[in-house]
């Protein structure tokens, strides 16, 4: 499956000490052969290699991360991009009621979906009605009157009246359910529909018509996972036909390629909104798609790995630099550019002050912090690489001559790094302060 193929890609980078364009060009090979036999469409492969290709070679080395901890970083990170950052929302009406249609192949999970996105409304305190309107099988619609009783959820129910089964019946329906809704203040209708076993015209045609109809807020199109690439396929023919709003990908209980659900999204630009894990109504839950990737991957020890790894670096160095600013023991121009590269690395100085707690004598540097401009972190680096060892560490023998050659050999002026200067002063100042508060010591003991 394709979590064991893109672990032998990735067993293939462990050995090697870098990453070079040769061992990336192999990876790529394996993770493509391993993204194509687990059912990805191919132009989705396309365009993730290319993607993953240019992230890793254009890679900075990750001190704390190992070359082939760095691709699975690279392609985890691709894989939840493509399938959508983000939890999708659910759409609600302005005007309730909010009408969801539920379209699929016959067997993909709609009945039961229905039954399950009914009891998920009920959870957030909403008061959905249900309707069938699969009116050729009435096996069918006893069924969703089950599902409906057993999550004591309303089911508008209607009378055939011996009327012949067709589009005319299916639309009486579907108006009546609506009017139901309203006048018993139902503010969520979901409509199951009939399936096909393949997508034809008189399914279509019946669904355009309901959607004409009903003007549904979510057309969400119920997707076998186990099904693969059929899967794929018929999303965009009702993609095409409808406008799909979102996908439930059911049966990801069983042991599904995980290719549908890299392509789906792809290849009707909709993001997944649920996912179904089971036959029982609660088997059900909104789609994240880091925690799927986690699960593609199949390899949950190894990313956690490469998500300890990546807090640690920046745990590591910022309690160093707690530690030492604390304990007030020489905050050097050395530190201060040290501090600059690790703001660098982790786009902001805030970040690293997340990770200390923003109470007591730490509340003062978040005030500092801020005032550093970030956007001149080249130029104080710069400044700071023209002076000599000795000057970085004794600060106060920066005379007028030398800031001016500092000044020149970094391409700046003395203004700026006389405001270095007092940045540096200020911040060193403050941690000492702070190193001698009691309190401050109190919590290095604690063990931060
Ligand atoms: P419909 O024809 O699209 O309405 O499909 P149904 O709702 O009748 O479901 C077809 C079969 O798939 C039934 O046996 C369901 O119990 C089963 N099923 C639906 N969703 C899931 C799921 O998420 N996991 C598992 N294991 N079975 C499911
Ligand atoms: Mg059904």
């Amino acid at each position: 499956n394709l979590t064991e193929k893109l672990q032998r890609a990735f067993k293939h980078l462990r050995g090697q000490g870098t990453l070079t364009e040769e061992n990336i060009q192999e990876a790529m090979r394996e993770i493509r052969v391993a993204l194509l036999e687990a059912d990805v469409n191919l132009n989705v492969v396309k365009e993730l290699i290319d993607h993953i290709r240019d992230k890793a070679v254009g890679a900075e080395v990750m001190t704390a991360l190992s070359p082939s901890e760095q691709v699975i970083k690279i392609v985890r990170d691709e894989l939840i991009a493509l399938l959508g950052k983000d939890t999708a929302r659910f759409k609600f009406a302005p005007q309730p009621p909010t009408v969801i249609l539920m379209a699929g192949l016959q067997g993909s999970g709609k009945t039961t979906t229905t039954g399950k996105l009914a009891a998920w409304l009920k959870k957030g305190g909403h008061r959905p009605i249900l309707v069938s309107v699969d009116v050729y099988r009435p096996a069918a619609r006893e069924q969703l009157k089950v599902v409906a009783k057993s999550i004591d959820a309303k089911i508008y129910e209607g009378d055939l009246k011996g009327e012949q089964p067709g589009s005319k019946l299916v639309e009486r329906l579907a108006n009546e359910a609506r009017r139901e809704a309203r006048n018993f203040g139902f503010d969520t209708l979901i409509v199951d529909t009939a399936g096909r076993l393949h997508v034809d015209e008189e399914l279509m045609t019946e669904m355009e018509q309901l959607k004409k109809l009903l003007n549904p807020q979510e057309i969400l199109f119920v997707a076998d996972a186990m099904t693969g690439q059929d899967a794929v396929n018929s999303a965009q023919d009702f993609h095409k036909r409808l406008g799909l709003t979102g996908v439930v990908l059911t049966k990801m209980d069983g042991d599904a390629r995980g290719g549908a659900a890299l392509s789906i999204r792809h290849v009707t630009g909709q993001p997944i909104k649920f996912i179904g894990t089971g036959e029982k109504p609660d088997a059900f839950e909104p789609f994240h798609p880091d925690r799927i990737v986690g699960r593609i991957l199949g390899m949950g020890d190894i990313l956690s790995l490469v998500e300890k790894a990546e807090a640690t670096l920046d745990k590591k160095k910022s309690e160093e630099f707690a530690k030492k600013a604390l304990l007030g023991d020489g905050f050097t121009l050395e530190d201060f550019r040290d501090q600059l590269k690790q703001i660098k690395k982790l786009g902001s100085m805030e970040s690293i002050l997340k990770m200390l707690p923003s109470v007591g004598p730490f509340a003062g540097m978040q005030q500092a912090a801020s005032q550093v401009d970030e956007k001149q972190f080249v130029r104080l680096e710069a400044m700071i690489n023209s002076m000599t060892p000795h000057e970085r560490r004794n600060h106060d023998i920066i005379s007028g001559s030398r800031r001016k050659r500092i000044a020149a050999g970094s391409g700046t002026s003395v203004q700026e790094v006389n405001q270095l200067l007092r940045q540096y002063a200020q911040m060193a100042k403050m941690f000492k302060s702070m190193g001698k508060g009691g309190l401050a010591k109190q919590m290095m003991r604690g063990g931060m």
